[in-house]
């Protein structure tokens, strides 16, 4: 059988010559981009000004990319919301919900599973399953928006999956996402974090994107690095400043490090002034998470003194640090965790 085409992951101009082939005008074109991402439609069938026979012979040429709502979890502490969506072929995503006082951000997943293989973090336990298509990371955005009835005006892809391991989609996403036509959501307003592929970070540099890129860091030798993450093989943290400074002067967006404290590990008053030796010249700004154990693994998180500490360290270096609040902690906090126990208790899938 022959894959039918992924309508929601088209382009505007893309959809456009693809109508205009089958010799459709061109403004059916525009109301059929403005059903699946202003609207937010569902399926063919809801897009009522446009003709029957034309709803139907798109049911037969494309498919049209849903999510099922498999579990919700909502946090009694914050209010955030925990998404585990079903995608067409059965795997399942995660994606969070939440709330801030400058509006509402959703975090969203790349891939189905990871191949990085971070020691931390849930979502690599297994492996990558595949890449979320363009269309399959708009529907974690667009069923969230449609579910809350509430406007989303943040993205942080930070969810399951290293984004930059999924590029070309990623980018199709990315202007999908802002486009004027579409949710509009503003540039500025959407964040990649990458465990840091340099090659990938310097191609997205010439993109000129104003999103801000934000580095998982976590650590600021190579060899205490290389413990924690195993990209820090391939690549070293003086090649990785390097690609930093050379996103930061293409751009002109300083690059957010996101650093993961884990008690006994990376959280010495030592590896705060390394970690100021390596933010100060890019004028990077420090997110600080405090360690989500999980299970499987023996990591613990700092004390809440010695994380206010290494905090302290950094801005006495004039590093801007926040520490990152740890939103829905009651509801499987940690990337990954929510699909992995729910694939532990459907068996493999
Ligand atoms: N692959 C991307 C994005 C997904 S992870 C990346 O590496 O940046 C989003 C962030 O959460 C990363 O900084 C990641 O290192 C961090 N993270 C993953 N598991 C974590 C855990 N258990 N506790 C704290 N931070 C974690």
């Amino acid at each position: 059988m022959v894959e039918k085409k992924d309508i929601k992951s088209m382009t505007f101009s893309l959809l456009t010559r693809e109508l205009a082939a089958q010799g459709e005008k061109s403004f059916r074109a525009r109301q059929m981009y403005q059903w699946m991402h202003q609207k937010l439609a569902e399926s063919f069938e809801e897009m009522t000004n446009l003709p029957a026979s034309l709803r139907e012979e798109c049911g037969r040429q494309y498919e049209y990319t849903a999510l099922r709502v498999v579990k919700v979890q909502e946090s009694r502490v914050d209010g955030t919301k925990k998404f585990l969506f079903g995608l067409a072929d059965g795997n399942v995503v995660e994606s969070v919900w939440m709330k801030y006082r400058h509006g509402n951000s959703v975090c969203i997943s790349s891939q189905v599973g990871c191949r990085m293989g971070c020691s931390f973090c849930a979502s690599t336990l297994d492996g990558l399953e595949r890449n979320l298509r363009p269309s399959e990371m708009l529907d974690q955005v667009y069923a969230i928006q449609r579910l809350t009835g509430q406007r989303v005006s943040n993205v942080v892809v930070m969810g399951t999956g290293e984004p930059l391991d999924n590029y070309d989609n990623l980018l199709v996403f990315l202007q999908l996402l802002t486009d004027e036509n579409g949710l509009n959501i503003s540039q500025r307003n959407v964040t990649v974090s990458t465990c840091g592929l340099v090659p990938q970070i310097r191609r997205l540099a010439q993109e000129k994107l104003q999103i801000t890129l934000a580095l998982s860091l976590h650590a600021t030798t190579d060899e205490k690095r290389r413990r924690l993450m195993p990209i820090a093989n391939r690549y070293s943290i003086a090649e990785l400043m390097e690609a930093c400074a050379y996103y930061f002067r293409q751009t002109g967006r300083r690059i957010t490090f996101e650093y993961s404290l884990v008690g006994g590990v990376n959280d010495t008053d030592r590896d705060a002034e390394e970690l100021a030796a390596l933010a100060g010249p890019l004028g990077c700004h420090v997110n600080l998470i405090p360690v989500n154990p999980i299970r499987e693994r023996d990591f613990v998180q700092s004390e809440a003194s010695r994380i206010r500490a290494f905090r302290d360290r950094l801005e006495k270096n004039r590093i801007n640090a926040t520490v990152r609040r740890e939103m829905g902690r009651d509801i499987d906090g940690a990337c990954g965790q929510l699909r992995r126990s729910y694939r532990a208790d459907a068996g493999p899938g």
